[in-house]
């Protein structure tokens, strides 16, 4: 035993860390291969984020509270990534052994050079360290048995939401050869010694005692052991220096970028794009049309980005079929970067990157060819339904659609190329204050009903302003809707009134396709529409409508109390202000018992987080027997009408409304697949009703996409309706 173990120690019967054992004297070494090592990767690292400083703005520090909660959460805490069970399990055994040897290392650094060396004390004793040992032996445990899975799923099941290449397979075997030598430099150690700490405290270090009762079993000397102890504790070290050196250009990047890309994450609400400022006559730039375009932030989204497939899974328009893959859209920002990185000076000292000359316009990426493939395709970009399920699906809180709708403002503000159809439509916007060129009166649903409609050019004030919206007022399905609502708030005795004509077409899908010039000239109208008049709450049946006038008219000094219909409504019954019976009205399909599945709008559910209220709603109702589909609330499949694609026509291969509409008569024949995350591989004719049923929705989009797939391949005996309407039915 040395001095310095007797020292710090005690006795050999005393737990306690004997660092550096077998190894006396060189310890010199082992800190300078360290040093050069951190040396090259925190040069590397300040290139990078040099990189990402090319873009917009500064990386943003406020509310340092909220930032620090969201790394515990989603970073520590993985609450994202363990989601999905199996590969959540998986990557939580490799992030928690990761972490907890880095820790562990970290640790007996600090005993031996800063306890030992400085204060002559020592914190890995007694007690503490048995714990230590335990719990270091239980998480190598955990990292080896997540690793050896993710070897073997990328290696024989092959999920095709991965980036399958050997980078991956290399670092994850690296990986795994690092835990297991550290593993069995542990086991040469303990064998050595096992007749004098074997029985007493080596056993507390359960994994590696038990790979040296084997090479006890062996039984060689304990001078080759003690050979072998050396070699594999260098061969060790080496690793972790390679692994140190390569790290931030590995595929496990993400370790040290996501961290940051979760702090410096978004912080507005989900529904809440980004405003530009039109009447800033300075700026000459609108949305993102090249790499300097984007926001440092947005820079940063590329090298985070942990290519774990997650938002491709999730997205309803990779999942028909369109060139739009969400997982691409962040990776070719990082391809983007990485090809002009030249170009910004990456590498050179601050001063002479100062001086380099960039010119912005010699680097554009939409569309950007590289190696024979074309990078940010405006196909792509376009294709995209904004329905946010990528974004709710990635673990470091990357935001797709800010992304996507920054790079369509550059199309359409500044180089005048939105699609044909949405070009049509902004026109038809612009002149006519409709998406369709409609020139009608906004009240023409009022037809034929037989309550009062209250207009509020003659009422002035009321309690509830409803905001009927374009598909409310024109679309002859959605006035349907619109007709409900009237009655039930006129059953409910509630004192409300409609704009009538004075209503116009906010463009909220005009702003998600790029055109943030249309959607501010409409918005304004509107906000001075609202503020003639005095009213409690805004109600609205389109979640389009509710979201923005909610969420983003703020921005433009529209402040108000927005609530969606099916939020109200579900009021209405729970204060008994209304009590739907079938009953009432000898409605005789109504008095049946109702079989109904409810499709989540993205706008209401991801977007507003209100998933209760529709199913209160239907949940009232006498005899109704409300089913789940596969996909339902948080994780429910967009209608693929959203992010004004209900005003263009994209290509699928497998339109979604078709998925959605086989999702839901599968849930309504009683068929749930096990594996909630795939499309069902039955889509369109194949469709048999078993259970005939109704499909209820709570947006107009929803409802027009579904009934198009509906109508295209004549399901019958299912019926497609609005919350509302369903709820009108039992009044
Ligand atoms: S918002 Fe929806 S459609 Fe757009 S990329 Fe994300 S998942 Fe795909
Ligand atoms: S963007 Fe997010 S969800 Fe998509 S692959 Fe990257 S880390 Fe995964």
């Amino acid at each position: 035993m040395p001095d310095e173990f007797a020292k710090a120690c005690g006795s050999l019967d005393t737990p306690c860390r004997w660092t550096m054992w077998n190894l006396e004297g060189q310890e010199m070494y082992l800190y300078m291969l360290m040093l050069v090592a951190s040396l090259f990767l925190f040069g590397r690292l300040w290139i990078r984020i040099q990189l990402w400083r090319q873009g917009q703005g500064d990386l943003p520090f406020d509310q340092p509270v909220e930032r620090l909660r969201r790394v515990l959460q989603y970073a520590l805490g993985q609450s994202r990534v363990l989601r999905d069970r199996v590969p959540g399990f998986m990557h939580a055994g490799i992030f928690f052994g990761f972490t907890a040897l880095f820790i562990g290392t970290a640790l007996a650094t600090v005993d031996q050079d800063i306890a030992f060396k400085l204060f002559d004390m020592k914190l890995l004793k007694g007690t503490f360290y048995r714990f230590y040992e335990l719990s270091l032996d239980l998480f190598t445990l955990f990292f080896i048995a997540g690793l050896s899975y993710a070897l073997y799923r990328r290696l024989r099941q092959k999920p095709a939401k991965l980036t399958l290449n050997t980078g991956f397979n290399v670092v994850l075997f690296q990986l795994w050869l690092l835990v297991l030598t550290g593993l069995l430099v542990e086991a040469f150690r303990l064998a050595v010694l096992d007749d004098v700490i074997g029985d007493t405290w080596g056993r507390w270090s359960f994994a590696g005692w038990g790979v040296a009762q084997v090479l006890l079993v062996i039984k060689d000397s304990d001078s080759v052991w003690r050979s072998w102890h050396q070699v594999f504790w260098w061969f060790h070290a080496l690793q972790v220096a390679v692994f140190i050196v390569t790290l931030v250009d590995s595929p496990l990047k993400h370790i040290i970028y996501s961290p940051l890309n979760i702090f410096f994450s978004n912080l507005r609400e989900p529904g809440h794009l980004k405003a530009i400022d039109l009447e800033d006559e300075s700026i000459e730039q609108f949305g993102v049309g090249r790499l300097t375009d984007f926001s440092v932030a947005q820079l940063m989204n590329g090298d985070a980005c942990t290519e774990c497939g997650r938002c491709q899974a999730a997205c309803p328009a990779y999942l028909s079929g369109t060139p739009l893959n969400p997982k691409q859209i962040i990776l070719d920002i990082r391809s983007s970067l990485n090809h002009y990185a030249g170009n910004l000076g990456a590498g050179l000292h601050p001063a002479a990157q100062a001086a380099h000359t960039v010119n912005p316009d010699d680097m554009p990426i939409i569309g950007l060819e590289i190696d024979g493939r074309t990078l940010l395709s405006p196909d792509a970009l376009w294709a995209c339904t904004t329905c946010r399920a990528c974004v709710y699906e990635c673990p470091v809180l990357i935001e797709h659609v800010d992304s996507i709708v920054d790079m369509r403002r550059h199309l359409v503000l500044m180089e005048g190329a939105p699609p044909d159809l949405l070009g049509n439509t902004f026109t038809n916007a612009e002149r006519s204050g409709n998406p369709w060129g409609n020139r009608d009166s906004r009240l023409g649903w009022t037809e034929g009903l037989t309550v009062d409609v209250p207009v509020m050019a003659e009422k002035k004030k009321v309690d509830v302003l409803y905001w009927v919206g374009c598909s409310g007022a024109f679309d002859p399905n959605s006035q349907k809707t619109t007709r409900a609502v009237a009655k039930i708030l006129t059953a409910a005795g509630v004192d409300w009134g409609v704009l009538g004509d004075e209503e116009s077409c906010h463009c909220e899908w005009a702003r998600r396709g790029g055109n943030e010039a249309l959607y501010y000239e409409s918005v304004m109208p509107i906000i001075e529409a609202f503020n003639q008049y005095e009213f409690n709450l805004i109600i609205t049946h389109c979640p389009h409508c509710f979201n923005t006038i909610k969420n983003e008219f703020p921005d433009f000094g529209g402040n108000y109390t927005v609530v969606h219909h099916s939020q109200y409504i579900a009021k209405l019954i729970a204060e008994g202000r209304i009590k739907p019976d079938y009953s009432q009205n000898g409605n005789e399909m109504a008095a049946a018992v109702q079989q109904i599945t409810y499709h989540d709008s993205c706008y209401l559910g991801r977007y507003n987080d209100e998933y209760d209220g529709p199913r209160e709603m239907l949940e009232a109702l006498p005899g109704v027997k409300l089913v789940e589909m596969a996909r339902s609330k948080d994780r429910g499949l967009c209608c693929g009408g959203g992010g004004a694609q209900v005003f263009m026509e994209t290509h699928q291969t497998q339109p979604v409304n078709m998925v959605r509409l086989t999702e839901a008569v599968n849930a309504l024949n009683g068929q749930i697949p096990e594996d909630h995350t795939q499309a069902p591989r039955e889509v369109g004719t194949q469709l048999k009703v078993e259970k005939p049923g109704t499909i209820a929705t709570a947006c107009p989009f929803c409802t027009v996409m579904l009934d198009s797939a509906r109508q295209s391949i004549s399901v019958e005996d299912i019926e497609i309706r609005d919350v509302a309407e369903i709820v009108a039915d039992a009044l």
